[in-house]
């Protein structure tokens, strides 16, 4: 028997970390359990090298929690540790480990993930134990060994009579902890950390229901079930983006992505395997989910693994913010877990990491649009939050996007922006050379504006998501010598001002004339009158929102508080357009009634009022039953 001093010089180091890691005390057996399992890989390595000849026999590594005495243990069928590894191992670097990580994250939050790599996974089990055993016999034929401590630097080590290879870690559960005592606990915790570890591990026994024996039938002829008990495996060792992608199909993909989210019932839309082995090591499989309409977008649902053990949910930093909207999983022995995030977001490495998936990811949406167009098209209303999102926010993935980002039109055809801008250019210039791009933000509500730029043989966009503003905004810069104009942002014959002018039936004379009278019915502070020569079979009165005074509203909206420059909430403006060639006009105009000029023009403005929407409440019941007395 040994008995000796662990080389610590910070002699109360354990309460130190135990306070100091409280909320995560948890992930003391994710961080057994991959000793356990690095253990086990260690055999194989060495057998698959001659260096261990024996045979391994069944390695599945075992949790068993023991209520009465207290204990939760983990064991393993792996390398063992000889007396020698023992003291240098545990003794020296786990310990110096816990000290070294102390010293150099006091200050920082997230320290989960940092254990694992200072050594100090061993140690994190004194975070919910008062006292550990380590019995451990190693693959060189030595004696047995056990290793006991109570955290503090104080610990034993004697010859042990265990006979089989490997190592029992015996956790005797201090009285604030005795949670890890409940099974359902250990359950869940297995399933958070362990689900994807590379060695079988079992977690006592489960249920399973065969064709009995005997062969017995029911009255019906089928043959009777039984029930037998079989050791249940917490894990799947070989989760797919651990396999090459060749092997996948489909199918193997969606059930994968079950086995993610259990709770999801949707299958991916698509996905995305990554495989990198330079300039780092990095694989995974990342899903576009499909999102309905009134799901709000879920992010962090990846899963960041290091080596198959479960790290954490958050990979922002990681992924590119706005691929975090996606599923799946990534694994990476490189990225640097022992670093606070603000650090992490500033590694080079990381940023090659998340510029690499960027790539990746556009790189085979573009495979997609080109493999099979009518599929990716049916797919677009699904994906473009992703892909809208990453083009405001990635500049690089808004180059590539370009190929194969699509924009709808009102007849329900998808363009990429080249074949639009291709298309719209006869049509579509204005009188300066410009090429004007029409869309609309809601083709019901701007139904009659639609109609009249369609029947010109315009195309009218559909961007209609929160994004679109931004995204109209993004696009005129880079689509050269262009505007974007939303369809009810002038009549018609201004909305491409083609400098076409039809001679006018009333001289200026007679405008302002016409001029009050129209003001009398409608708010002037509201809507600026405005006479325009169009076709006598446009409408007598049109109400549009010019582009700019629309745009400056909608931008102090969002910034600003809603106050514009003279400190108050701007208010909405409209021109109310008057075709001065409608014969409804010329009639206003001659009409020697006042009342009754009042009442016709009244009649014309509602119904411009009504044909954009604007027609609401008690005025619109007015209408109504005025029109219903007039019939
Ligand atoms: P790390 O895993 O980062 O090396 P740990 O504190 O988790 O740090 O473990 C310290 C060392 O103790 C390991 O590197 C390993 O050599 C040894 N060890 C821990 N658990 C086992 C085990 N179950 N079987 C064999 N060796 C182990
Ligand atoms: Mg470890």
């Amino acid at each position: 028997m040994a008995k000796g001093k662990i080389k610590v010089t910070t002699e109360n180091i354990f309460p130190i970390i135990k306070k100091f890691l409280y909320s995560d005390h948890e992930i003391f057996l994710r961080e057994l359990i991959a000793n356990a399992t690095d253990a086990t890989k260690k055999l194989g390595a060495l057998s698959s090298k001659g260096d261990f000849k024996g045979d391994a026999g069944d390695t599945t590594i075992e949790i068993t929690v023991d209520k009465k005495a207290k204990t939760l243990t983990v064991k393993d069928r792996g390398v063992g540790m000889t007396e020698e590894e023992d003291k240098k191992y545990i003794n020296q670097i786990a310990f110096s480990g816990a000290e070294e990580f102390v010293d150099k994250f006091k200050d920082q939050e997230d320290a989960a993930g940092i254990i694992g790599k200072f050594g100090l996974g061993f140690y994190s089990s004194f975070m919910v134990a008062e006292r550990v055993e380590i019995i451990t016999k190693s693959y060189l034929d030595e004696t047995a060994v056990v290793w006991e401590c109570d955290g503090s630097p104080e610990f034993s080590l004697k010859d042990h009579k265990k006979e089989d290879r490997g190592t029992e870690i015996v956790l005797h559960i201090a009285e604030d902890s005795t949670e890890f005592l409940e099974e359902a606990r250990i359950k869940t915790l297995l399933d958070k950390y362990c689900k994807f570890m590379p060695v079988a591990i079992k977690f006592g026994q489960k249920s399973e229901w065969i064709d009995n024996k005997k062969g017995k039938k029911d009255k019906d002829g089928n043959v009777e079930k039984e029930e037998i008990k079989v050791d249940n495996i917490v894990n799947n060792p070989s989760p797919a983006w651990t396999k090459s992608p060749s092997s996948l199909k489909d199918e193997d993909y969606n059930n994968f992505y079950k086995e993610l989210y259990p709770m999801n019932f949707e299958d991916p839309l698509f996905h995305i395997h990554l495989n990198v082995d330079y300039p780092f090591n990095l694989t995974g499989i990342l899903y576009f989910p499909k999102i309905s309409a009134n799901m709000e977008v879920q992010k962090d649902k990846i899963k960041l693994f290091s080596k198959q053990v479960f790290i954490t949910d958050s990979v922002e930093g990681i992924v590119p913010d706005f691929l975090t909207l996606l599923h799946g999983v990534i694994d990476s022995p490189d990225i640097p877990l022992n670093v606070s995030r603000s650090y992490l977001q500033a590694d080079g490495a990381v940023k090659k990491i998340a510029s690499h998936i960027s790539k990746k990811v556009s790189d085979k949406l573009e495979e997609l649009f080109k493999k099979d167009r009518a599929d990716f098209e049916s797919k677009w209303d699904d994906i473009k939050i992703f892909i809208e999102y990453g083009m405001l926010s990635d500049e690089k993935f808004a180059e590539r996007a370009a190929k194969f980002a699509l924009y709808k039109t009102t007849d329900g055809k998808y363009y990429t922006i080249e074949e639009l801008t291709k298309k719209i250019t006869p049509a579509q210039k204005d009188k300066d050379d410009k090429l004007v791009y029409l869309y609309t933000n809601d083709a019901e509500g701007q139904h009659s504006f639609v109609s009249a730029a369609t029947a010109k043989g315009y195309e009218v966009m559909i961007m209609d998501t929160h994004l679109s503003a931004h995204l109209v905004g993004k696009l005129e810069q880079t689509q050269e010598n262009s505007v974007f104009t939303r369809v009810d942002a002038d009549t018609i014959d201004k909305l491409i001002n083609k400098d076409e002018t039809i001679p006018s039936k009333l001289s200026e004379k007679d405008e302002e004339k016409l001029k009050p009278v129209i003001e009398e019915v409608m708010s002037k502070e509201k809507f600026s009158v405005q006479f325009e020569s169009m076709s006598e079979t446009d409408q007598p009165m049109t109400i549009v929102q010019p582009e700019f005074m629309r745009r400056m509203k909608d931008m102090s909206a969002v910034g600003g508080g809603g106050m514009n420059m003279f400190g108050g909430a701007m208010p909405d403006t409209y021109n109310l357009v008057v075709n001065t060639n409608h014969p409804l006009i010329s009639k206003i105009l001659k009409e020697k009634d006042e009342k009754k000029q009042a009442e016709i023009t009244k009649r014309a403005a509602d119904l411009a009022l009504l044909s954009q929407n604007m027609l609401k409440g008690e005025e619109l019941t007015k209408f109504i039953n005025q029109s219903i007395e007039l019939i």
